[in-house]
């Protein structure tokens, strides 16, 4: 059949479910953990093609050259929006700016019921608050998403993946216009298997009560650190920075990200389809900052629109581009020969604690390291046939 069920794995952007016409695509878990799409009930396909047509990891085309990229440093004059948010603030301020003129914005929270990241819907602030912060997970987009129409205005924030099929969508749907894309410089999404060992074991070890919320960047330390913090309802909290905590040390080693997340993203620097990039500035020229700092890539006429009717409420200056995305990912990682072991070990109930998670990845660190050496070893040893010539 020449439909999404083609491919085996994807970026779970959940677009080709939007668009097709018998309403047969649903998004799930798979058996990694990450989001993927099926058909319910194939003999109803009418094989119109539509889904295929607005999927960015089917269609292999190049990201085009970008002719006005302009870069800057910026942060939020407002310090408890410097404070709540993950960088400079600048993702919120871009929302709220397009609040006021009347656009809808599509932006994600966290969910403590079903604990997971998904996109939604604000019309007001105060809805568009629960957005502030990374959610280092994938979200969960069809709740938000459905909600696109052509003769509403939109801003939309999501990962660099998502927004590709995004643009694929709305320009075939002719409401271009209407809709304005934001994504960020994305380091991956890591694997919800990941994510729901890690949240039991500290419900298990930490007497928190309900979960009551998670911020996966709480600048208590400063904005380096990455400190997780998890709040429960007794007032009780677990809290840790990334060089400690077990979620970041697999995330951030790369041992669980989506497959897709390895060599077929294509969206690194400033390959995008979004009308403005967000990120972390890491320059180090910057590198004593330590409230909050964005980086903005601008790469098209609504763009640098956006970027001045943030003037009142930022700081603002231009910047070589190559100062935004100093110490940014050039290029997706190497799938580790790890990455299937890890996930599943997550499986296994006795490896459920953080100590035996932290063993685990240690395993894994000398398991790469054997594996290298043996690399090593196999390209120094002599050649079989040229001792016995
Ligand atoms: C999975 C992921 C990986 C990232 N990797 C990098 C990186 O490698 N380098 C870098 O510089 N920055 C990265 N970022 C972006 C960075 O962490 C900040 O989100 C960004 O700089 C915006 O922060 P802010 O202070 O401007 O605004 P904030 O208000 O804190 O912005 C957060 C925005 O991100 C959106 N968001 C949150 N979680 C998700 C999600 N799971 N999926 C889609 N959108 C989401 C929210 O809707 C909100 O609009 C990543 C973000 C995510 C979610
Ligand atoms: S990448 Fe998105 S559009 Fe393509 S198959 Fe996956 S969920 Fe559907
Ligand atoms: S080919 Fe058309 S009908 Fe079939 S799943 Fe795709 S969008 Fe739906
Ligand atoms: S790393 Fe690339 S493929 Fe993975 S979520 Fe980010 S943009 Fe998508």
């Amino acid at each position: 059949m020449e439909n999404i069920s083609l491919l085996d794995y994807c970026y779970g952007c959940g677009i080709c479910s939007l668009i097709c016409p018998e309403n047969i695509i649903s998004l799930h878990l798979n058996a990694d953990g990450f989001y993927q799409p099926s058909i319910s009930d194939q003999p109803l396909c009418n094989e119109c093609g539509l889904c295929l047509s607005v999927c960015a990891f089917y269609n292999t085309e190049e990201v085009s050259k970008k002719l006005q990229v302009k870069g800057f440093s910026a942060w939020s004059h407002d310090k408890e929006v410097l404070k709540t948010c993950s960088s400079g603030g600048i993702g919120f301020e871009i929302g709220r700016l397009f609040l006021e003129k009347g656009y809808r914005v599509c932006a994600v929270r966290y969910n403590v019921e079903k604990r997971r990241a998904e996109h939604y819907i604000s019309d007001r602030v105060e809805e568009f608050e629960r957005s502030k912060g990374s959610k280092y997970l994938q979200s969960y987009t069809l709740d938000g998403f459905r909600e696109f129409n052509t003769k509403d205005k939109f801003l939309v924030f999501a990962t660099p993946c998502q927004i590709h099929s995004i643009r694929k969508y709305i320009q075939k749907m002719n409401c271009e216009g209407n809709y304005v894309l934001v994504d960020f410089f994305c380091h991956g999404v890591p694997s919800y298997k990941l994510w729901n060992r890690y949240v039991g074991d500290i419900y298990k070890q930490h007497d928190i009560g309900k979960l009551e919320k998670v911020n996966f960047r709480d600048k208590i330390f400063g904005r380096q650190t990455y400190t997780i913090m998890i709040s429960g309802s007794n007032g009780s909290f677990y809290s840790s920075t990334k060089n400690k905590d077990i979620f970041y040390r697999l995330y951030l080693g790369d041992l669980c990200l989506n497959k897709a997340c390895y060599k077929e993203c294509k969206y690194k620097l400033d390959q995008s389809y979004a009308d403005i990039r967000i990120g972390d500035l890491w320059s180090r020229r910057f590198k004593n900052n330590n409230e909050g700092l964005s980086g903005i890539l601008s790469f098209t006429e609504k763009g640098k629109k956006t970027v001045a009717g943030l003037q009142t409420r930022c700081s603002f200056k231009q910047e070589e581009t190559t100062t935004i995305t100093e110490g940014q990912m050039n290029k997706p990682p190497r799938l580790p020969i790890s990455r299937d072991w890890v996930l599943k070990k997550l499986d296994d109930e006795k490896v459920l604690s953080s100590r035996s998670l932290l063993v685990l990845l240690n395993l894994v660190k000398y398991r790469n390291k054997f594996h290298h050496l043996v690399k090593i070893g196999l390209k120094i040893l002599p050649n079989k046939n040229y001792h016995e010539n």
